[in-house]
């Protein structure tokens, strides 16, 4: 696992959005972000899992959060302008965003993929990401110092049989954050990164791999380490990379 020991207060002052910040590994960040004194937006679908999020970051005593309920599948183009707008009137601009929502879809062959299902995968794990970083990226260049890390997958790195939309959508997040990273390579205060969290014990995971053990596999706050190293100051240097999150060893790591 990245092994890293963060100042406290590593991200004091920041503004951070986590999608998908209800359950799994984007509670964990989003939590782990308010721990390092981020002011975290907590987006998400299920409201209720929202608001446990909100409250365990209160009764913590971090930043209190701000919650944003939303769901990728439906949103528009202007539902992304107004998100933005709200955050512009409320904060001024963006440090750090996290692109974590993302949905299973149907393990299957090609031939047998569900249409409908197909645009719905790639709605929310692959165009709502386009849209959001579409329209936060005037907020990010706002900021001193942004970061941008969207959520891979081994399948999106080397295709595998019945993996369907999932797989083609995180090859897709894969080329979009290549195409932005290299499109912000110079003259920018925004960087931009892949993480692959590796096989992790969530609900998702559980779905795709259901005769798994769960106590097998690290949980969430365990991977997290890489995700707070991207989005402060120590991985300023890192751009347009695709890491793991379970074996990366940078080497300003401490
Ligand atoms: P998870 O526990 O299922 O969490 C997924 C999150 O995405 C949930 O908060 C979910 O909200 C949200 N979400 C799904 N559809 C949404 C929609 N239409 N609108 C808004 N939010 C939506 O999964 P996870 O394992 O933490 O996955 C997090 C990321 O890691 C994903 O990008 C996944 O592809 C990636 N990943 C995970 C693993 C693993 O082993 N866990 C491995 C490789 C990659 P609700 O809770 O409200 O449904």
């Amino acid at each position: 696992m990245f092994d890293y020991h963060p100042a406290p207060n590593l991200l004091a002052e920041r503004i951070i959005l986590v999608t998908g910040a209800g359950d799994g590994i984007g509670r964990a960040a989003a939590k782990t972000y308010a721990a390092h004194g981020a002011t975290v937006i907590l987006l998400g679908r299920t409201i209720r899992k929202l608001e446990i999020v909100y409250d365990e970051i209160e009764a913590a005593g971090h930043p209190q959060a701000a919650i944003y309920p939303m769901n990728l599948e439906g949103a528009t183009a202007k539902d992304y302008e107004d998100l933005a707008r709200t955050l512009c009137d409320e904060f001024g601009h963006l440090d750090g965003l996290l692109h974590n929502a993302a949905m299973l879809g149907a393990l299957t062959p090609l031939d047998y993929y569900d249409t409908t299902m197909w645009f719905q995968v790639m709605q929310v794990n692959l165009n709502a990401p386009f849209l959001l970083t579409k329209a936060c990226l005037p907020l990010l260049r706002k900021a001193a110092d942004a970061s941008v890390i969207y959520t891979s997958s081994s399948v999106g790195r080397k295709g595998r049989a019945y993996w369907g939309a999932y797989a083609v959508s995180k090859f897709g997040i894969e080329g979009m954050a290549q195409v932005l990273a290299d499109e912000l390579e110079t003259n920018t205060n925004i960087r931009v990164n892949t993480i692959n969290p590796g096989g992790t014990r969530t609900g998702m995971r559980s779905s795709a791999f259901p005769g798994e053990d769960p106590a097998t596999l690290p949980t969430p706050e365990q991977i997290i380490p890489l995700y707070l190293y991207l989005m402060g100051a120590d991985g300023r240097s890192i751009h347009g990379q695709s890491l793991n999150a379970q074996d990366t060893q940078l080497p300003t790591a401490s």
